[in-house]
C-alpha cells in the first residue's frame, strides 16, 4: 500500500549475520514497499529482505554492464519516495559508518523527502571482539580511529590524512576498506614514526561462515596479507590491544562461527 507521501528508511544492516539485524530494522523492512540493496550486506540478509519484502532492487549487482553508480541510486531513492513509496535503503553495518548514508540522507533532504534513520552495528565496532580483540583496554590505548583505507590525496592534491599525527596518536587504528591499499597505508605509519613492532589482525568476512583471522606485525602484514590473499570485506586493526587475542583467541569468539573455522593458530607469521 502506497501513502501518500513516501519516505526513506536508512537502514544498517550489521556486518552479514541476520541475527544482528535488530529488531527495528526487520519491522521497517516488511512494512517497506520497495527495498534498495547493496552486496556488502551478505547472501542471507539479501535471501531475507527477499522474503519479506515485496520489491527488492539489488544496485549493487552488476545488472547487465554496471553496478548502479551512487548517483543512479540517488535518484532511485528518491523516485521511489516522490511516487509515495515506502523506501527501504539497506546498508551494511551502520549507514553513516562509510556507508555513503550521509550522501543518501543529504540528497534526499535537500528534495524534501524525510529520511528515518535505523543504526547498525558496524563491522569497525563488531569485528575485532570476534577475533578476541577488545577495542579498548584500560592496560593499552585510550582512543580509537576509524578511518579508511582508501583515502588519497584529495582532488587539490593534498592529502587528507596526516599521518604524522596518527603514527602518534595512542589509539587502536581500525581500517575499513583497507585491503588494497594496505600497503601503502602501512609503510605510511611506518614513515611517520610508528613502531614497526605493532601487532596488526585482519578480519575478513566477519561474522559469516567463512571468517578469516590473519595476523602479522606492521613491518609484515602487508606481505603476509598478500600470501594469504586476504580479500575485502576486511577490517584492519592496528595497535597493542591486537597482543591480546593471544590470551582471548580460544575463550572469546562469535556463537555461531566453530573455533576450527577459523584455524588461524598457523597464521601468526612474525
Ligand atoms: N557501513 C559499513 C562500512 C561500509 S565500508 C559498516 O559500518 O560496517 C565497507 C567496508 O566495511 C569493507 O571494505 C570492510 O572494511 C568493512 N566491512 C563490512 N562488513 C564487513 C564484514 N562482515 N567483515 C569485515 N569487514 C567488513
Amino acid at each position: 500500500m502506497v501513502t501518500a507521501k513516501g519516505e526513506v528508511y536508512l537502514i544498517g544492516a550489521g556486518p552479514g549475520d541476520p541475527e544482528l539485524l535488530t529488531l527495528k530494522a526487520l519491522r521497517l523492512i516488511r512494512e517497506a514497499d520497495v527495498a534498495l540493496i547493496d552486496d556488502l550486506i551478505g547472501d542471507e540478509i539479501k535471501e531475507l529482505v527477499r522474503r519479506e519484502c515485496k520489491e527488492v532492487i539489488d544496485v549493487g549487482k552488476r545488472a547487465g554492464r554496471h553496478k548502479k553508480t551512487q548517483d543512479e541510486i540517488n535518484e532511485l531513492l528518491y523516485r521511489y519516495a516522490s511516487e509515495g513509496k515506502k523506501v527501504a535503503r539497506i546498508k551494511g553495518g551502520d549507514p553513516f559508518v562509510f556507508g555513503r548514508g550521509g550522501e543518501e540522507a543529504e540528497f534526499l533532504a535537500e528534495r524534501g523527502i524525510r529520511v528515518k534513520v535505523v543504526p547498525g552495528i558496524s563491522s569497525a565496532i563488531a569485528a575485532p571482539p570476534l577475533a578476541g580483540i577488545p577495542l579498548n583496554h584500560r592496560r593499552f590505548s585510550p582512543a580509537v580511529v576509524i578511518m579508511t583505507g582508501r583515502e588519497r590525496e584529495s582532488r587539490e592534491g593534498k592529502e587528507r590524512i596526516t599521518w604524522d599525527a596518527l603514527a602518534k596518536i595512542n589509539a587502536t587504528i581500525v581500517i575499513l576498506m583497507g585491503v588494497s591499499n594496505l600497503e601503502r597505508n602501512v609503510r605510511k605509519l611506518i614513515e611517520h614514526g610508528k613502531d614497526p613492532e605493532t601487532p596488526v589482525a585482519i578480519i575478513e568476512n566477519a561474522t559469516m561462515e567463512n571468517q578469516r583471522v590473519v595476523e602479522g606485525k606492521l613491518k609484515n602484514i602487508a606481505e603476509i596479507a598478500r600470501k594469504k590473499g586476504v580479500k575485502a570485506p576486511a577490517i584492519i586493526i592496528i595497535g597493542d590491544v591486537v597482543g591480546l587475542r593471544e590470551t582471548l583467541r580460544d575463550f572469546v569468539s562469535y556463537p555461531d562461527i566453530s573455533q576450527t573455522n577459523s584455524p588461524d593458530k598457523d597464521q601468526t607469521d612474525s
